[in-house]
């Protein structure tokens, strides 16, 4: 029965993870899957969580009955909050809806499905280069195109804004870009306030509709309210469009799958036309929502308490990985390696494209069992104090080879 059916490629952090488990040297270093680690390399349950977690297993009102199909309501409405502000004007007009999803990724899957169905789009651009399941994830909800905008200048290290707009100009006009809200994965480049109005202003004329991915708010700043400007600035002009928000990386909840398809709309009746007829979408998908991150997620941001420490919490984490890139470049430079390593302390957020080659790549982990993907880029998050000389005299002896 199953004998046609060919063994599917494997998914390249995965397969890097696992060949990094195998790995029996002591010094190995994985810097491929975007997780955030403390200076002893370890997984970090946030203080705020756990404590989050103790008040939920000790409360005996709550239970484990089915969420609504949209999920906690406490957590969308606290999701939106964050996402947009305390008392901005799309909040305080009644015309943003939250949608609960499964992570970031459910979230995006959602907004596919729906704007398929409801706004007749089967075009969409994602950056090049971007995260590596976009393409898929529109792929796998029957888009008939998949484009690319540029995004990247290779050369220079920074964004090719001309490029970018060039292409989003002769984009169709039917067309979805996803944009990534704040910390590029994997370029660790943003856009600036100004070049964002730009990029708004030409998806504006050419009536293509936004899909604002936002998954890593806070861990490019440090600052929840700055990473979140353009989705802001959109919502105060009025624009109709949807953000997909994950807590997987700044609550550190990867495994809870927890995520929102925030949807701006234009007035309180568009907003419950999109929502139930995403609750029809999820209802036919997972059904209903998991309860334990929602509650996780809404509990630390309805209290004032938690939610200070939160944001100390996530700027921990911000501060962390930007001592990192300082820690790695200083190294590159005192050794001399060959290029420039400016970009490394200019990128924001989790990750660095370094710049490295396929072959250096291979070479760092054939040689130094450093494990990061083919596109050369690192989590920065998975350097430590410990660790950062021996990763920068590997690619220092990658580049020379
Ligand atoms: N979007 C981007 C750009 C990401 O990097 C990721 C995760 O790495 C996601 C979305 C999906 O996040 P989640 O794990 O919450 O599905």
């Amino acid at each position: 029965l199953f004998a046609h059916v060919e063994v599917a490629a494997p998914i390249e952090v995965f397969a890097l993870t696992a060949k990094y488990n195998e790995d029996k040297f002591q010094d190995k270093v994985n810097l491929g899957v975007g997780a955030y680690r403390t200076d002893e390399g370890k997984p970090w349950v946030l203080p705020v969580v756990r404590q989050a977690e103790i008040q939920m297993a000790n409360d005996a009102t709550l239970n484990h009955e089915y969420l609504p199909v949209a999920g906690l309501p406490t957590y969308r409405e606290a999701a939106a909050r964050l996402l947009l502000g305390e008392g901005h004007k799309a909040l305080v007009e009644n015309r943003v809806e939250g949608v609960q999803t499964l992570g970031g990724t459910g979230a995006i899957r959602l907004a596919a499905e729906f704007l398929k169905q409801f706004l007749n789009k089967s075009v969409v651009y994602v950056s090049k280069p971007t995260w590596g399941n976009h393409k898929g994830i529109f792929k796998a909800a029957g888009y008939a195109k998949i484009e690319e905008y540029r995004y990247w200048d290779d050369a220079n290290r920074c964004l090719n804004l001309s490029g970018m707009l060039e292409d989003l100009k002769g984009a169709p006009e039917n067309a979805v870009v996803i944009l990534h809200t704040c910390a590029h994965n994997p370029t660790g480049t943003d856009p600036t306030q100004d070049q964002w109005k730009e990029i708004i202003q030409v998806c504006q004329d050419k009536k293509i509709f936004m899909l604002m991915d936002c998954a890593y708010q806070g861990f490019a700043s440090g600052d929840l309210d700055k990473d979140a400007f353009p989705v802001r600035y959109m919502a105060e002009q009025g624009i109709e469009f949807f953000v997909a928000q994950s807590f997987s990386k700044n609550f550190g909840l990867y495994n809870e799958r927890i995520g929102n398809l925030a949807m701006i709309t234009n007035n309180p009746d568009m907003k419950l036309r999109v929502r139930t007829q995403c609750e029809l979408i999820v209802r036919k998908i997972w059904s209903n929502p998991s309860n334990h991150g929602a509650r996780i997620v809404a509990t630390v941001l309805n209290n004032q308490a938690y939610y200070e420490e939160w944001k100390q919490q996530v700027k921990t984490m911000a501060n962390r990985i930007q001592l990192m890139r300082q820690l790695l470049y200083e190294k590159l430079r005192s050794l001399g390696t060959p290029g420039t390593w400016e970009h490394i302390i200019k990128q924001i957020g989790m990750f660095s494209f370094t710049g490295l080659s396929v072959r250096q790549v291979e070479h760092m982990i054939n040689h130094h069992h450093i494990y990061l993907l083919k596109e050369g880029r690192i989590n920065m998050c998975a350097l430590t104090t410990k660790n950062v000389e021996y990763v920068a005299n590997a690619i220092n002896d990658s580049v020379k080879s």
